[in-house]
């Protein structure tokens, strides 16, 4: 029995637009994009917090082969990321295929028709030759198990779901998290409330952000000579590249780059933060690059307001009117707004139930096994599979570097299919291996196994203590391996 699809694309932001792309570019026509969410743009469509923006420059936070020369400023606001989606989508004419509100439960693979099956809540199937999951890193958001959540009485807010309805004017408020986002949506809320409460539990590494509007005879020239937009990019890429395979990759061999970066954002904290017991709270005692470090001109100085505080001290618990944490004290507050982030290594690898070849669940064999993924996108085992958010996949700091290096893969991988003629690919289990032993070897340099991340507690480590997110090499070495990826790393072939 034939597949009714090529292919099934699970997820419809940046990482799925780029998967559907290529699979255009290689003639596989018949497919379509399944997105739980009613619209396209994955995380800048699900976020939209006051203050949202990149925090890497958008000339680097963008598809290489569809720059967009009117980027407002040099950091985009979320909403122009959003835009940015939205005409990606209709000039690769990829809306048509996207199914919208279609949340999928479950896939496994059909060894007898070489094709996947895909549950849909609701009851439905689809069949296809192909299933790739893009369903992103950050994608399952987390509101920790606080006791008495539930008898608040005020207003609770995740800032994955945002409501654009409620006003903050002159509330008493408070923020849980101080993680990337709380780092943007801090000064913001501030601006508005009568008082505003910050409970932090670890505090972030915070540097200056560059950050200007892109003026017009700018965003003119590089529509007119786009030569000049590349060249932005690729400066802004080196900076990137340099801080990450130095500072964090290459900590072992080059620690005076990570201690500059920590020296930046103390010295960039002292001079925005006049007391000195808040600045001590605000300084983090592990490396930098152990969690994700952010940008921000604001967020430190918002400390300095008389209606702001910074509680430290853990959650207790919560009652109808307010946060009571261990030392006894009550915060009053109307309005309770949780950045406390998103689930990656508990139910986001991957996303939804997918059932291999055997049987094999691939959750549970992350789970009982290493989180592993050969090249950070295939698993033996898993035949005709693409999981574009793998362990070791990210590379890089722009989520653009991965996606393209992946789509790179893509192309090399499915070309050799179609010449051999054959109709089903499978990463070997010596190749799986040896991509998981060289990660690991390489890991051994990097802040996370040779700094001190102890009191972290960063997303970048696993259940089993783990940095098994990161591809730990450079970008141009992952870019470099998805075009000359030996080709018999994969068996090919076909039942019928
Ligand atoms: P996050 O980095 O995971 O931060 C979650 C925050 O909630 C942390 O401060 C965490 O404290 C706190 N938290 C969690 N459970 C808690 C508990 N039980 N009690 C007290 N505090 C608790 O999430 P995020 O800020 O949403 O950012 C996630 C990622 O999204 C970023 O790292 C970044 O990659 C991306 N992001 C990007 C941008 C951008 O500009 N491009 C903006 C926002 C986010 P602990 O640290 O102690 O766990």
């Amino acid at each position: 029995m034939a597949p009714q699809l090529d292919a099934i694309v699970v997820g419809a932001g940046f990482g799925g637009l780029g998967a559907a792309i290529e699979l255009d570019r290689l003639g596989l026509r018949e497919f379509v994009i399944l997105e739980r969410e009613d619209d396209l743009g994955g995380t800048w469509y699900v976020n939209r917090y006051p203050g949202l923006a990149v925090d890497i420059a958008s000339v680097t936070y963008s598809y290489s082969f569809e720059p967009n020369p009117y980027w407002s400023r040099l950091f985009a606001p979320g909403e122009e990321l959003k835009k940015y989606a939205d005409h990606v989508a209709d000039k690769y004419d990829l809306r048509g295929r996207m199914r919208f509100g279609t949340v999928v439960e479950g896939a496994h693979w059909d060894a007898g028709n070489e094709q996947w099956v895909v549950a849909i809540a609701g009851g439905d199937t689809l069949t296809a030759r192909y299933l790739l999951t893009a369903t992103g890193f950050l994608s399952q958001p987390y509101t920790p198990p606080f006791p008495g959540i539930e008898s608040f009485a005020g207003k609770i807010i995740h800032t994955t779901a945002w409501d654009d309805d409620y006003d903050l004017t002159d509330r008493r408020a408070a923020i849980i998290g101080t993680g990337a986002t709380a780092v943007q949506l801090v000064p913001e809320v501030a601006a508005k409330v009568a008082a505003l409460t910050v409970f932090q539990r670890t505090p972030i590494w915070v540097v200056p952000k560059v950050d200007a509007p892109i003026p017009g005879v700018v965003q003119g020239l590089f529509a007119k000579v786009p030569l000049t937009q590349k060249a932005a990019r690729l400066a802004n890429t080196a900076m990137l590249e340099a801080l990450m395979v130095l500072g964090v990759l290459h900590y072992a061999q080059a620690k005076p780059l990570n201690t500059a970066a920590a020296a930046l954002a103390k010295a960039h904290l002292f001079a925005q933060v006049r007391d000195r017991r808040t600045r001590a709270a605000l300084t983090p005692h592990y490396d930098f690059g152990c969690k994700r470090p952010t940008f921000s001109n604001t967020y430190f100085k918002t400390f300095n307001q008389p209606h702001v505080r910074l509680e430290t001290n853990s959650i207790d618990h919560i009652e109808s009117d307010g946060i009571v944490t261990a030392d006894g004290h009550k915060t009053e507050i109307d309005t309770l707004l949780l950045a406390t982030g998103f689930n990656l290594w508990d139910v986001n690898f991957p996303a939804i139930e997918i059932i291999g070849r055997d049987g094999v669940n691939l959750g549970k064999f992350w789970r009982e096994n290493r989180f592993q993924a050969y090249e950070g996108i295939t698993v033996p085992k898993f035949p005709n599979f693409l999981s574009l958010n793998s362990p070791y996949s990210y590379s890089g700091l722009s989520y653009f570097t991965t996606i393209e290096a992946q789509m790179k893969h893509m192309g090399r991988l499915f070309t050799e299919l179609f010449r051999r003629g054959e109709r089903t690919f499978e990463v070997t289990e010596r190749a799986n291996a040896e991509f998981l032993d060289r990660v690991t070897d390489k890991l051994g340099s990097s802040v996370f196994y040779g700094g001190d991340c102890a009191t972290a507690r960063s997303y970048y480590f696993n259940q089993h203590g783990e940095a098994a997110l990161l591809r730990p090499t450079s970008t141009a070495s992952a870019h470099r391996e998805a075009v000359s990826f030996p080709l018999d790393d994969y068996t090919y072939g076909r039942t019928a």
